[in-house]
């Protein structure tokens, strides 16, 4: 491509004339103002093609959100339906359980992340026991699972949770 020829401004700032798509100019405008449009759109261009981009992989968390949220409710520990978090029990960093529907419960926030009294995030221990106690079945599971690699694609994820999730429409 043609590098477009560029002027100065009196403070010296690099100028650009802008032309539409048959090449007639149409304005004139500072570098910045000229390149920022087409930088944000090749930031927040999503690279679809690639089924283990963080596209499919945020996709993947989104829908495995919403499966979390419906199949619980409301917060399991206090009941509250408002600010509902998807908990991941395992870190999130650890892929072959990011999306095991066993590894995560529906809480609010407070309870999730910010309480003191109960709250995964600030009182882990107190959080464990109650877990242990109120969802004994999904506890064993969690206690016994062993890290193995993620057999899917984000996109095979994404595309399952998205199928499961239907049912919460129907
Ligand atoms: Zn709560």
């Amino acid at each position: 491509m043609k590098r477009p020829k560029t002027f100065r401004s009196k403070s010296n700032k690099k100028l650009y004339p802008v032309r539409d798509s048959v090449g007639r100019f149409v304005d004139i405008q500072t570098y910045e103002r000229a390149h920022r449009k087409a930088m944000r759109r090749k930031k927040r261009a999503p690279d679809k093609e690639d089924p283990n981009s963080k596209y499919w992989r945020n996709k993947a968390d989104s829908a495995f959100s919403i499966f979390i949220r419906k199949r619980d409710g409301e917060c399991l520990f206090c009941g509250s339906k408002e600010n509902l978090h998807c908990a991941h029990i395992y870190p999130r960093e650890m892929k072959a359980f990011r999306w095991k529907k066993w590894n995560a419960i529906a809480l609010c926030a407070k309870h999730h992340k910010f309480s003191i009294d109960f709250s995964f995030h600030k009182n882990p221990i107190k959080f464990i026991l109650w877990f242990m106690n109120k969802l004994p079945d999904t506890w064993k599971t969690v206690a016994t699972a062993t890290q193995g690699p993620l057999t899917q694609t984000y996109k095979e994820v994404y595309e399952e949770l998205k199928e499961v999730n239907k049912q919460w429409n129907a």
